[in-house]
């Protein structure tokens, strides 16, 4: 049996890797390469808030499971794939979440303004929670996941206009009123994404360790985006399978190639 990581060690692990007093910094985990745990989960959240003092602002992803549903910011699970400690924080105390479907949650002096904007379209564009994250120069941390978890990389294939697009459709208020949305977004199965994590290491961008039991990642947003955006300049289809491995995810961005089309809102309806 692993041993129990007392929360003080895992406060101690996270300044090691160099998260700091003051850092805005997004979350990605999967709590059981992490645990075992003082607190479990709980006491994750706990070590993050104190590893970043009360001028740090700590931001995790909250949405739903199925986001072509009705979301009530207070009530709708967050999707299971989001793992338990994502589950745990948005209903934290003091934590607020989006009030639209593409959510993140988010406690800190910088909450608000990383929340602030409406339903955005595609999700992870500049004005949404992953941008205003990079526009505060925030850090993100891997914490037992790679970079397949990084939406972040999302955000730079939508500052680079990537050209694939696929169609997908979410509920959202307009004027108040439930619509059933229409929009184009950069998605495809993204395990492409670990690519990242090699571009990062070989030009010394991000910091690697361990928090409780798991392997630790800790990179600046900016060099994210920097990286994968000078990848995307060279390729923009760097991202996606070859048509030959047959990931239907990524079959599906490259037959809307011939779409050309910009990412964004297609159309909206109001629900009957
Ligand atoms: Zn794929």
């Amino acid at each position: 049996m692993k041993r129990e990581v007392l929360i003080d060690q895992a406060v101690a692990q996270l300044a090691r890797l160099g998260v700091g007093p003051g850092d805005v910094l997004l979350v990605h985990t999967a709590f059981t390469r992490v645990n075992p745990l003082e607190r479990g989960p709980l006491g994750l959240v706990e070590a993050l808030t104190r590893a970043v003092g009360p001028n740090g602002t700590i931001v995790m992803p909250a949405w739903p499971d199925a986001i072509d549903g009705l979301y009530d910011p207070e009530r709708t699970p967050s999707d299971l794939d989001l793992g338990v400690v994502a589950s745990v924080f948005w209903q934290l105390p003091d934590v607020r979440r989006s009030t639209h479907v593409q959510a993140f949650a988010a406690r800190g002096p910088d909450a608000d303004r990383i929340l602030m904007d409406a339903l955005p379209l595609p999700p992870h564009r500049a004005e949404s929670p992953v941008g205003r994250v990079h526009e505060l120069d925030g850090k993100i941390l891997l914490l037992g996941v790679n970079h397949d978890a990084n939406t972040t990389i999302h955000l730079a294939e939508v500052l680079a206009e990537v050209p694939y697009g696929r169609e997908l459709t979410c509920q959202g208020f307009v004027d108040g009123v439930p619509h059933r949305i229409t929009y184009r977004e950069n998605d495809h199965c993204c395990r492409r994404f670990r690519l990242v994590d090699s571009w990062l290491d070989e030009a010394g961008a991000q910091v690697a360790g361990t928090v409780g039991h798991a392997e630790a990642r800790l990179v600046r947003s900016a060099a994210v985006v920097n990286h994968a955006g000078s990848a995307l300049h060279d390729d923009p289809l760097v991202f996606l399978h070859d048509r030959n491995v047959g990931c239907s995810d990524c079959n599906a961005a490259r037959d809307s190639l011939s779409d050309d089309l910009p990412l964004g809102l297609i159309s909206s309806e109001p629900l009957v």
